[in-house]
C-alpha cells in the first residue's frame, strides 16, 4: 500500500503527528518551565494556502518523465529541519523554493540534469529525506537563473548483498527502515539509527557524516562505508572495495561529509553486522551529572563498547519521563550476534558503582526497553514530531552537539551552559532552560548535546534563535570543541565553521569543487563560497 506523502512542513508523513496524550505532556512541562505563561498561537499556512512564485524553468523534454513543478514537490523540497527554516515555514514564506525537482531513477537521469544545469546556469541542491537541521537542502539560487533540487527517493534498492565479506551496495535514495527490511532475510543490519533514521536516506547520511546510535566504536557513517560511487557534474567516480588501504589520502573521505557540494552520491557498499540475538541492558542512576560523566569515560576507556551509552543530566532525564530531575541517568545497553554479553554489562555496572551509579535493576534480555531506558527511548523516538506543535505557541527549542576531548569536558560544559542561559536571557528577557545529555563516547572524549528551551515571541523568533545560538557557538568553538559532532555544517554553522577548519584546508576544498563542479552548481553556500 502506497504510504502517504512527507510533510510540507514538520515531521514525518502527513496526518503523522503527537497524540493528544503526548501533547498535554508537551505542553504540561512547558508550563511548568515558563510558569504557566499562555502562549500566543500561530497555525502554519495550509498547503493549498501557501503562494508560490512562477517557476523561472521549464526543464526540456527530455527530461519531463521524471521532473516536476507541481505546488507539493516544490513546497515540499523549500526546507529542511532547521529551526529558522521552521520559523519561514510557519509563517508562509516559500520564497526559496526550487523551480523544479527531479527525481532521477538512476545515474544516467542524473548526469542529463547535472548537465542541463549547467547549460542553463541553474543551481542544483541534492536532497534526500531533507531531514538536514542546518539549512543543508534549502535551495540558494546565487547568481544563476534558476534552482533545481535532486530528490533522490526513486533510487532506493539494495542491489548486491555479499555475505561472505558482509557488505551491501545500496542506493542512496534508501530510507532508513526500507533499507533494514531488505537486509533482513539477510540476517545483517547496517545498525545505524540517527533519531532521523525513519525519514532519511543512506546518500544523506554519506553526504552529512551522520551519527548513529551506536553510541562507541561505529558512531559515524564514515566506518561503515566500503566504497561508493558519485556522479558529478565532470563524470562519475567509483571507489574500490577494499575492507581497508594506505593508498594515499581517500577518495571515499573526500566524499563522505562533503554534503552534496562537490556530487551527488548514488550508491555505495555499506560494512554490515549479524543481527544481534544476545542482549544485556538498562538504566543507571547518579547523584550528578559528571559522576554519571566520570563512569562513562571509565566505561569507554575499558574497551568495553556499549552499544548504547548516553547519559542525561536531571532535567533533561525529567523531560524525557526518565528520571525524577534530582538524578542524572545512565542508559546502557550491549549487544552481540555472537555471544553473550552479560560479562561486559556486569563489569560496566562495576564501574557506575565505583562513581556512585545505582542500577535501576537486574539488566539483561529487553530491559533497555523497560523503565527509565524504556521512558528515554520512547522520548527519543517521539519527540521529533513535538517541534511542529511547540513553535506554534512560540517556543524556541533546538539542539547543538559537539565533541571534546576528557580532560576539557567540566569546565567546557559548564561555559556552554552559562552562555546560552544568558543568552537566552538577553534575547527573550526571561530564564529559559539548557540540558545536556551525551549522544557518544570515546576513549579520549564525549559528545556532549545541549538541548534549550526558551519563550520567545512571534515575529522576533528568527532573531531570537539567532543570538541564542550564536552566543552557544562562540563558546563552543572558544572553548576547543568542534561546531558540529553529527549535524554537519550546511549553511547555518558556516561561521564558525570558517574558524574552525584551518584555512589552506579551506583552500584545498575549494579547489576540489573547482575541479568536479567548475560551473559551482551544487549547493552554492554550503561548507563553502566559490
Ligand atoms: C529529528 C531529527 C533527528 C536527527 N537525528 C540525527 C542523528 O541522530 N544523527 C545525525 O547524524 N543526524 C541527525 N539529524 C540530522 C539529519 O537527519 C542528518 O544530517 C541526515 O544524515 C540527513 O539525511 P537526509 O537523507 O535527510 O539528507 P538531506 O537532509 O536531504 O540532505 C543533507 C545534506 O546532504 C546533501 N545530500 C543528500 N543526499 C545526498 C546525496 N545522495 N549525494 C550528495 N549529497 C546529498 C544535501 O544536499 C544536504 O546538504 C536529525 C535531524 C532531525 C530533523
Amino acid at each position: 500500500m502506497a504510504q502517504p506523502r512527507l510533510k510540507h512542513f514538520g515531521w514525518g508523513r502527513e496526518g503523522e503527528g503527537i497524540t493528544p496524550e503526548e501533547e498535554a505532556f508537551v505542553s504540561s512541562r512547558i508550563r511548568e518551565r515558563f510558569h504557566g505563561g499562555k502562549f500566543d498561537e500561530v497555525a502554519p499556512p495550509r498547503l493549498e494556502e501557501i503562494k508560490l512564485a512562477p517557476p523561472r524553468l521549464k526543464p526540456p523534454a527530455s527530461l519531463a518523465a521524471f521532473t516536476s513543478t507541481e505546488h507539493y514537490d516544490r513546497a515540499a523540497h523549500t526546507y529542511g529541519k532547521s529551526y529558522p527554516e521552521y520559523v519561514r515555514g510557519l509563517v508562509g514564506d516559500y520564497s526559496s523554493a526550487p523551480d523544479v525537482v527531479a527525481y532521477p531513477r538512476n545515474e544516467r537521469e542524473i548526469a542529463a540534469v547535472l548537465d542541463w544545469a549547467g547549460a542553463a546556469q541553474v543551481s542544483v541542491t541534492p536532497f534526500g529525506g531533507g531531514s538536514s537541521v542546518v539549512g543543508g537542502v534549502e535551495p540558494r539560487v546565487d547568481g544563476h537563473k534558476g534552482a533545481i533540487t535532486i530528490d533522490l527517493r526513486e533510487m532506493n534498492r539494495v542491489v548486491e548483498v555479499d555475505p561472505i565479506s558482509r557488505a551491501a551496495r545500496i542506493e542512496a535514495g534508501a530510507f532508513g527502515p526500507a533499507l533494514e527490511a531488505e537486509l533482513k532475510p539477510h540476517q545483517l543490519t547496517l545498525r545505524h539509527f540517527p533519531q532521523s533514521f525513519e525519514f532519511s536516506t543512506l546518500g544523506g547520511w554519506i553526504a552529512t557524516r551522520s551519527g548513529g546510535h551506536f553510541a562507541t566504536l561505529y558512531t559515524h557513517i564514515d566506518d561503515l562505508v566500503e566504497s561508493l560511487r558519485v556522479v558529478t557534474p565532470k563524470g562519475a567516480i567509483e571507489t574500490r572495495r577494499l575492507p581497508g588501504s594506505g593508498a594515499g589520502p581517500s577518495p571515499d573521505r573526500m566524499f563522505i561529509g562533503s554534503e552534496g557540494i562537490l556530487g551527488i552520491i548514488t550508491e555505495a557498499w555499506m560494512r554490515l553486522q549479524p543481527r544481534p540475538r544476545f542482549r544485556a541492558g538498562g538504566a543507571v542512576k547518579f547523584p550528578d551529572f559528571f559522576a554519571a560523566a566520570r563512569a562513562l569515560r571509565t566505561i569507554a576507556q575499558a574497551g568495553l563498547f556499549p552499544a548504547n551509552c548516553r547519559i542525561l543530566d536531571p532535567q533533561e532525564a525529567y523531560n524525557t519521563a526518565a528520571g525524577d530531575g534530582k538524578s542524572a541517568v545512565m542508559v546502557l545497553a550491549f549487544e552481540s550476534g555472537d555471544h553473550p554479553v552479560e560479562a561486559w554489562m556486569a563489569r560496566a555496572l562495576e564501574c557506575c558503582r565505583d562513581h556512585g551509579g545505582e542500577p535501576e535493576k537486574a539488566a539483561g534480555g529487553d530491559a533497555h526497553r523497560e523503565g527509565a531506558a524504556g521512558r528515554w527511548r520512547n522520548a527519543f523516538i517521539r519527540m521529533p514530531y513535538a517541534r511542529e506543535r511547540t513553535i506554534r505557541w512560540g517556543i524556541i527549542n533546538d539542539t547543538f552537539e559537539t565533541a571534546i576531548t576528557w580532560e576539557r569536558f567540566e569546565a567546557f560544559h559548564d561555559k556552554i551552559k552559562a552562555a546560552t542561559e544568558r543568552a537566552i536571557r538577553d534575547a527573550t528577557g526571561h530564564d529559559g532552560q539548557v540540558t545536556c545529555r551525551f549522544t557518544h563516547v570515546y576513549p579520549d572524549g564525549p559528545a556532549p548535546y545541549f538541548t534549550f528551551h526558551a519563550a520567545g515571541r512571534h515575529g522576533k523568533l528568527a532573531e531570537q534563535w539567532n543570538a541564542i545560538k550564536s552566543a552557544a557557538l562562540d563558546e563552543v568553538i572558544a572553548g576547543g570543541g568542534t561546531v558540529t559532532h553529527h549535524h554537519a555544517v550546511g549553511r547555518d554553522h558556516r561561521p564558525w565553521y570558517n574558524r574552525q577548519r584551518p584555512p589552506l584546508f579551506a583552500e584545498t576544498l575549494k579547489a576540489a569543487k573547482r575541479a568536479l563542479d567548475p560551473k559551482g552548481l551544487l549547493n552554492p553556500g554550503v561548507l563553502i563560497d566559490p
